[in-house]
């Protein structure tokens, strides 16, 4: 069986100025491509999609081109979610000249970054629709409190295919006492939302991510919106903040999908990205 990782980021602090990651943290370095494709060795993981670091309010589409270039000699990148701003009277021209250039498949907006009632203006919603005729898709950045919120927005974009990044980061330590749970199986009722098996030690602490009891929301996620819509990604090298390796992050993943038959497996792991993404695999 062979992955698809459809969630990991690339940087080059000198290149492009960061929001994020913070000089005070373990990740604020370099991350190339090359460092990809050595975490992967030896596992069954061959593909992977870059998702965004940069709004597009900070740095245009040069990240986007600068991926798509680098994935012209790595073909480990079968495709980019870029930065773009859904707000500009070019998107349309903008995401026609990208998608010549390269893998386009996808965007993105750093939601932590702006109000959280982003996601819901009027602006915002014409360059969704912008995103559905080109037969792009929508990465959702969000957290529990942005939940409430996503319904409105995926009702009003049917033909847009949305994904909800990282599970929506739910804080595990409160168990099931939070919104998370009910908003979650809200979202799932609109078939255009898949959902992100992804990023679910990234916030973590290093003393205690292996401690946390993940299984009971990951077998949510697989109740409300079925295997047809979870999808396998790392979010490396988030992780490694945390001091965790590739290769433990995928074990851990693996373990929470283990009780899933191959098939299903597969779903997850690879057949779904494809599909969500239009991958050409
Ligand atoms: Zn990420």
């Amino acid at each position: 069986m062979e992955y698809v990782d459809c969630h990991f980021h690339v940087w080059a602090l000198e290149k492009f100025k960061y929001p994020w990651p913070t000089p005070d943290m373990r990740i604020h370095k370099d991350y190339w491509p090359c460092g990809l494709e050595g975490n992967i060795e030896n596992t069954p993981v061959k593909h992977a999609v870059f998702v965004q670091c940069l709004n597009a309010s900070s740095g245009g589409t040069a990240e986007t081109e600068w991926v798509m270039d680098m994935a012209t000699r790595h073909p480990v990148i079968v495709g980019v979610v870029a930065g773009l701003d859904l707000t500009s009277s070019n998107l349309d021209s903008v995401i026609t000249s990208l998608k010549a250039k390269g893998c386009l498949k996808g965007a993105r907006h750093i939601l932590d970054l702006d109000a959280d009632d982003w996601i819901t203006r009027d602006n915002v919603s014409n360059g969704l629709e912008t995103l559905a005729k080109h037969d792009l898709t929508f990465d959702l950045l969000v957290r529990p409190h942005h939940l409430p919120l996503v319904p409105t927005v995926v009702a009003k974009h049917p033909s847009l295919r949305f994904i909800i990044d990282h599970t929506a980061k739910p804080i595990f330590s409160e168990g099931r006492t939070t919104g998370w749970w009910d908003d979650m199986a809200q979202i799932a009722k609109f078939p255009n939302v898949f959902c992100k098996i992804s990023g679910l030690i990234s916030e973590q602490k290093e003393d205690t991510w292996r401690s946390i009891d993940y299984q009971p929301f990951i077998d949510h996620l697989l109740s409300v919106f079925g295997v047809d819509r979870c999808v396998f990604g790392s979010d490396w090298p988030v992780f490694e903040n945390v001091g965790v390796t590739y290769k433990e992050n995928l074990a851990h993943t693996e373990k929470l999908l283990a009780k899933l038959d191959q098939n299903d497996r597969l779903k997850i792991f690879r057949e779904n990205a494809i599909r969500f993404y239009k991958l050409n695999l």
